[in-house]
C-alpha cells in the first residue's frame, strides 16, 4: 500500500459500554470482533496501538458506591471488570491474526502479566497492539485518566476517544438537528464551552501534556483508519 497514517503511535481509549453492543449487559461478540477488526485495519497500515478499555458494561464503582458499598472496594471491582474486558479483547484481536498482549496496572499474575512500561515500549516496536487493563491500578480513578496517562507515557502522538457519536458537536445531535461538529477545538475552547469530552482529570493530563485528543465513533465503519490517515472525521483537541 502506498498510504502512509498521519500518526505511528497511538492510545485508543474504548468504553466498556460499547462492547455491549446492543445488549444490556456483558460483552456481544459481534461487536468485540468489529471494534479488533477496526483496529486491525490500522495495525496493517503499521500504526502502533495501545489500547485501554473500561469496564461500564460490567461494573462501575460509582454505582456500587451508590448502592452503599465502600467506594474504593467498589472501584477495585470495576477495575477487576476491565481485567475481563481486555482479556475478551485481546482474545479476539489474537483470533484474527493480530498479536496482542494484555497487561495489569494490578497484578494477577497467574492470569495477565503486569505493566512494566519498557516492555509495553517493546511490544508496540515489535506491532503487537498493547491492552492495557485495571485503569491506572487506583481507586477514584477513571479509564479515560488511564488513556491520558498511558497514552502520556508510552509518548502516543494521539488520543483516541471512541465514543458513540463522531465527534464534538455544537449540542446533542439527538436532540437538535441544526448541531454542527466541530473539526478541531483547543482545550480552552472545550474546557470554556463546559464539553466533557473527557473527565477532569483525564483532560488536565492530556492538556499539561500537549497530547492532543481525537473524538470519533467506533461504530462508523473505516472511521478509525481515516482518523490514524489524517482523513476529516471526528473533532481533534489540541493545545
Ligand atoms: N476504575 C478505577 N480506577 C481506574 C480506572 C477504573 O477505580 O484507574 C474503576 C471505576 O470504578 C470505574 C470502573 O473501574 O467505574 C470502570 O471504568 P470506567 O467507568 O472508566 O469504564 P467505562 O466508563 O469506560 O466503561
Amino acid at each position: 500500500t502506498t498510504e502512509k497514517p498521519a500518526v505511528q503511535r497511538v492510545l485508543l481509549k474504548l468504553s466498556g459500554e460499547a462492547l455491549m453492543g446492543d445488549d444490556a449487559y456483558g460483552i456481544n461478540r459481534e461487536t468485540i470482533l468489529r471494534m479488533a477488526n477496526e483496529v486491525a485495519e490500522v495495525s496493517k497500515l503499521g500504526v502502533e496501538v495501545a489500547v485501554v478499555i473500561g469496564g461500564g458494561n460490567i461494573f462501575r464503582g460509582m454505582a456500587g458506591g451508590a448502592a452503599g458499598m465502600d467506594r474504593a472496594t467498589a472501584d477495585y471491582m470495576g477495575m477487576l471488570a476491565t481485567v475481563m474486558n481486555s482479556l475478551a479483547l485481546a482474545d479476539t484481536m489474537n483470533n484474527i491474526g493480530l498479536t496482542a498482549r494484555v497487561m495489569s496496572a494490578i497484578s494477577i499474575e497467574q492470569v495477565v502479566e503486569p505493566y512494566v512500561r519498557p516492555k509495553a515500549l517493546q511490544y508496540l516496536e515489535e506491532g503487537k497492539v498493547v491492552v492495557f487493563a485495571a485503569g491506572t491500578g487506583n481507586p477514584f480513578f477513571t479509564t479515560d485518566t488511564a488513556a491520558a496517562l498511558r497514552g502520556a507515557e508510552i509518548g502516543a502522538q494521539l488520543v483516541l476517544k471512541a465514543t458513540k457519536v463522531d465527534g464534538v458537536y455544537t449540542a446533542d445531535p439527538k436532540k437538535d438537528p441544526s448541531a454542527t461538529r466541530y473539526d478541531k477545538l483547543t482545550f480552552d475552547e472545550a474546557i470554556a464551552k463546559n464539553l466533557g469530552i473527557m473527565d477532569a482529570t483525564a483532560f488536565a493530563l492530556c492538556r499539561d501534556q500537549k497530547l492532543p485528543i481525537k473524538v470519533f465513533s467506533i461504530f462508523k465503519p473505516g472511521a478509525l483508519k481515516r482518523v490514524v490517515m489524517g482523513e476529516d472525521e471526528g473533532t481533534l483537541v489540541y493545545i
